[in-house]
């Protein structure tokens, strides 16, 4: 490439029939296969760089190579790959090359595939014993002891976060009979990607005791709307849940905790009346500024609108855009976020949120979603003030997407050291010798009272071994207590990410860091106490 490059040659583009094609590319097998596969009238384009090489290309290319001076590129590397993806087919070489307009491109390219693989969720998720797969269990994560501590702090936080927005957490069944899913409409568009229970005979349409694991929560929201009579007064109804989902996907689309088959979405319906909507998206737009704020993530939302062939009254579809729409102008003022004309669900329009993480990678995260349709499919209803029935709208939303792909996200974002109130071990604990072990269980005994979750080493190995263990999990803080800190009723504080140990530091002002880092979801970690 470099070569031809100096060699400043043209590189010519020419129209040729399929005649001349094959006459220009005899001997070639592959090229003749592709070429004998067009229509006898295809007007063919080639391309000749320089006088010797020529090959089928529709272009576009640069008029001549010397265009490329100062163009940087280097081999990622070299695979073994069938003649048109067949195993039955020749086997070729492939090679992959990054290739930038400049050297400093390509430099700050190559350095954001290594930090990007170091951080890489699927290989640090195992490293620090958060999860892991097993073959029985396609896309089907395990969470280890560790990685099940985060994500109960994670799932804590969330239940926190919803309490002062009214939200009333349930749990449905897993699996529910095939009726609930024909009424729904996920047996007439969803059943492939859906786990199915057969029933006695095998036949899944005609049996009656067909099961199948929810791909969605929706339906089981609405039994439990349904429970009751309602009333306008009962309005809005926020019912949130994060029970276990399945959903079927092709074996090479699973992708670590991106893409599985098992998962929690962090979930809400809530049903209210058509005039509520723009209150209540406005009250979920402020606590997704809460929840991602709290990781330090930035975000943005974009708006999808009625497509073709939606469905309901195009008044309620005008009522639901404009209070979207006057929220989000609210948020980055008037028209300055991305709205995607026609790209709306047909049973509602949505808000999709992008999120930031700190290598500036943008992550689809939740969504939140009008729905005109479920509703109707079960007739929901409440009493107006008026006392006609009327029917409710539904919203969708869920702000982390899901837990699972959500934690692959934040081990991404932190490289695996958490904030300290979502870290799996948050304090280490180190007696230097083992006669210093009753000091340290004093320590882990005061920390748990706090329901701060500690580790602690009273083997007789030495510290800095027992030091070094706990800093290969990221433990925000290990804790070093020997003669002098238990006479004095201080501890010596290891820092995450750092060499520095600070010293004489009174126990009660480390339980209080704790205890504050912990209940205020602080980000950073205190360096100084
Ligand atoms: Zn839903």
């Amino acid at each position: 490439m470099r070569e031809i490059i100096k060699r400043r040659e043209a590189w010519t583009r020419k129209e040729v029939t399929k005649e001349e094609a094959l006459d220009i590319f005899k001997g070639q097998k592959f090229k003749t296969e592709l070429i004998e596969e067009l229509p006898a009238d295809e007007i063919i384009t080639i391309y000749w760089t320089g006088d010797d090489f020529v090959d089928l290309c529709r272009g576009p290319h640069v008029e001549n190579s010397q265009e490329l001076m100062g163009a940087a590129f280097q081999i990622k590397s070299a695979s073994g790959a069938y003649w048109r993806g067949d195993e039955k087919k020749d086997s070729l070489q492939r090679i992959y090359l990054y290739a930038f307009p400049n050297k400093n491109e390509l430099k700050a390219h190559l350095a954001f595939i290594k930090e990007a693989m170091e951080r890489d969720h699927k290989k640090l998720g195992p490293q620090l014993d958060l999860f892991m797969f097993d073959e029985s269990a396609p896309g089907m994560p395990y969470w280890l002891p560790r990685g099940w501590k985060m994500y109960n702090a994670l799932l804590d936080f969330w239940r926190r976060k919803h309490i002062p927005y009214g939200y009333q957490e349930i749990s449905a069944p897993v699996l529910n009979n095939k009726s609930l899913w024909v009424t729904s409409g996920h047996w007439g568009h969803y059943k492939q990607n859906m786990f199915i229970v057969p029933g006695k005979t095998g036949d899944l349409e005609l049996d009656n005791d067909v099961y199948a694991a929810k791909p969605m929560n929706c339906p089981n929201a609405i039994k439990v709307y349904q429970r009751e009579l309602r009333s306008y007064k009962d309005l809005p109804l926020r019912f949130s849940e994060t029970s276990n989902i399945h959903r079927k996907e092709k074996s090479g689309e699973l992708n670590g905790l991106f893409r599985v088959q098992a998962f929690r979405q962090d979930d809400d319906h809530t049903l209210c009346t058509v005039d509520q909507i723009g209150e209540e998206i406005g009250k979920i737009m402020s606590l997704v500024g809460e929840i991602y704020g709290t990781f330090g993530l930035s975000y943005r939302a974009e708006l999808s609108t009625r497509p073709d062939d939606y469905m309901g009254d195009i008044e309620s579809w005008n009522k639901a855009e404009a209070g979207l729409k006057e929220i989000l102008d609210g948020m980055y003022g008037e028209g300055q976020y991305e709205i995607n004309e026609g790209d709306g669900a047909f049973y509602g329009p949505k808000i999709d949120l992008q999120m930031k993480d700190c290598l500036g990678r943008e992550w689809q995260m939740g969504t939140i979603q009008l729905d005109f349709q479920l509703p109707q499919n079960f007739d929901l209803t409440y009493i107006d003030r008026d006392g006609l029935q009327k029917r409710p709208v539904m919203i969708h939303r869920a702000i982390f997407g899901s837990f699972e792909r959500f934690i692959g996200i934040l081990i991404e974002n932190f490289k695996g050291s958490f904030p300290f109130w979502l870290s799996p071990t948050q304090v280490g604990i180190v007696p230097i010798r083992t006669e210093h072990n009753a000091y340290a269980q004093e320590i882990e005994n005061l920390l748990y009272e706090d329901r701060i979750r500690t580790e602690a080493d009273y083997s007789d190995k030495n510290m800095k071994e027992k030091i070094k263990a706990l800093k290969n999990y990221k433990v925000p803080y290990i804790v070093v207590v020997g003669d002098k800190e238990a006479e004095t009723r201080t501890v010596s504080v290891n820092l995450r990410g750092s060499n520095k140990q600070l010293r004489d530091i009174p126990l009660d002002t480390f339980l209080a860091v704790c205890h504050n880092l912990d209940r205020k979801y602080v980000l950073d970690l205190q360096e100084e106490m």
